[in-house]
């Protein structure tokens, strides 16, 4: 009989992070000695056959940016692992923080390999135990990241709200306004999806909960398919990745489904702003003045400022129904990049106890939102000579406060509002390899919707 012990062998491989010194065992506790703060390098990992000990006994951070690390640690652990079945034990930290790491584990497996002939082998690394929770959220993560990176020539408006209606159907009952209806209750989405060809013609979805409650929360998705920044034409590296001008409405829809998993006492309201901003005969001009659907004149002063437009008028239907909240979601404004950056979208509210929530759903989960201000005195900026309101501010300056603030004109007051302006893509860094379409602030959302209506 052999009782050697194979490196091959089918047993599991044994996986132990520690997030806290003491429970590192005695023998092991001279690695953590030599950690620099706040680093993970190669003495953060010791492995010997198949047992691996990962020290994070070095963090320091603040509990947004450590939530938000071990995310990127389970991708980092993702990478540097060898094929095969994983027992994963993670020592200290909390329940969160522990599914963080797993998370980020399970969204390193994403690969997107529609439009490739060859593709890369499927590589066989595996935790043990995914609990349906992180099931839950990796499916919404996939999702997202799938529509976001299918290009525009084979996803319009039309695909999205098709997309949308197959991952939604079992929960919500759907309908879709278009043509002349649209030209007439939504005008603003109408006038901006005007220069694309008939096959992408604009659509305003809506998608309701079957599950009915007094209570309503409106979810609103920012869906421009492709943005060419209409006759203020963008440069090349400006357009290169605007098939992500949908981000918002992908993130919406995932959102609508993982909340849609809970039993939340809500009635829940999808509403989808589909359009694609081109170039044609048909196209909106700068200066063109249109009246939009809260019967507010608007002057287009920059077709490129294409998304507040279509958000402006779902966002008047929404509070029409008087919601208990509003919730939108936009790839709105480069400004809010140029102020922080790919990774953390920035968010604005009417109502600080709304915003001091949601503060501490992103803390919590780890995934990063940041306040800006709804800036009243800059309202000027939005004041046009000819119109009610105009769709950019001047100058430059505090660009994504002034589509926030275009945004709340559209809000009838003491509604809870919360905008998000988000990136909706992530580059690769030295913990994951991926790059493409990215979900952003959706399971801080869904934690804020448990804190108010579980
Ligand atoms: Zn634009």
């Amino acid at each position: 009989m052999n009782l050697k012990k194979s490196n091959n062998s089918k047993n599991n491989n044994e996986l132990s992070v520690y997030l806290d010194p003491k429970f590192v065992p005695a023998n092991l506790q001279k690695f953590c000695k030599d950690l620099k703060q706040n680093q993970l390098d190669e003495k953060s990992f010791l492995k010997k056959s198949n047992e691996i000990d990962i020290f994070l006994t070095n963090f320091d951070l603040d509990k947004l940016q450590m939530n938000f690390f071990l995310l990127l640690i389970g991708k980092r652990l993702y990478n540097f692992c060898d094929t095969g079945n994983y027992n994963l034990k993670i020592y200290g930290g909390d329940e969160l923080q522990k599914s963080n790491i797993i998370l980020g584990w399970e969204l390193e497996k994403y690969k997107f390999q529609k439009f490739k002939t060859v593709t890369t082998k499927e590589i066989t690394k595996s935790l043990t135990l995914i609990p349906k929770d992180i099931k839950n959220k990796k499916e919404a993560y996939f999702f997202i990241r799938d529509l976001i990176n299918s290009p525009a020539n084979i996803l319009g408006p039309n695909e999205i709200y098709h997309a949308a209606k197959e991952h939604l159907n079992d929960d919500y009952v759907c309908k879709k306004i278009t043509g002349k209806k649209l030209e007439k209750t939504f005008p603003l989405i109408s006038v901006v999806g005007a220069g694309a060809s008939k096959k992408n013609q604009p659509i305003f979805a809506s998608f309701i909960s079957k599950k009915k409650n007094k209570k309503k929360i409106f979810i609103i998705g920012k869906g421009v398919s492709f943005d060419t920044g209409g006759l203020n034409l963008k440069t090349g590296i400006g357009m290169s990745l605007m098939k992500k001008d949908m981000g918002g409405a992908a993130n919406a829809i995932g959102l609508a489904k993982l909340i849609s998993r809970k039993n939340l006492k809500v009635e829940v309201n999808l509403l989808l702003c589909l359009v694609e901003n081109s170039v044609s005969d048909n196209a909106m001009r700068p200066s063109d003045i249109y009246k939009s659907r809260s019967g507010k004149f608007i002057e287009v002063s920059d077709t490129d400022a294409e998304g507040r437009l279509i958000m402006a008028d779902a966002l008047s239907y929404a509070s029409e129904k008087a919601p208990d909240l509003i919730i939108d979601l936009a790839t709105l404004t480069g400004a809010s990049r140029v102020a922080m950056g790919l990774e953390v979208p920035s968010f604005f509210s009417n109502n600080i106890i709304l915003s001091n929530l949601l503060n501490k759903a992103s803390i919590e989960t780890g995934d990063p939102l940041w306040q800006l201000p709804l800036w009243q005195n800059y309202n000027n900026q939005i004041l046009s000579n000819h119109a009610d309101y105009k769709n950019i501010g001047n100058g430059g300056f505090g660009g994504a406060i002034t589509a926030a603030l275009f945004l709340e004109k559209f809000i009838k007051k003491k509604i809870p509002w919360i905008h998000i302006d988000l990136m909706g893509w992530t580059r690769p860094n030295k913990y994951s390899k991926y790059e493409g379409g990215e979900a952003m602030g959706i399971i801080a959302l869904s934690k804020l919707i448990d804190y108010m209506f579980k």
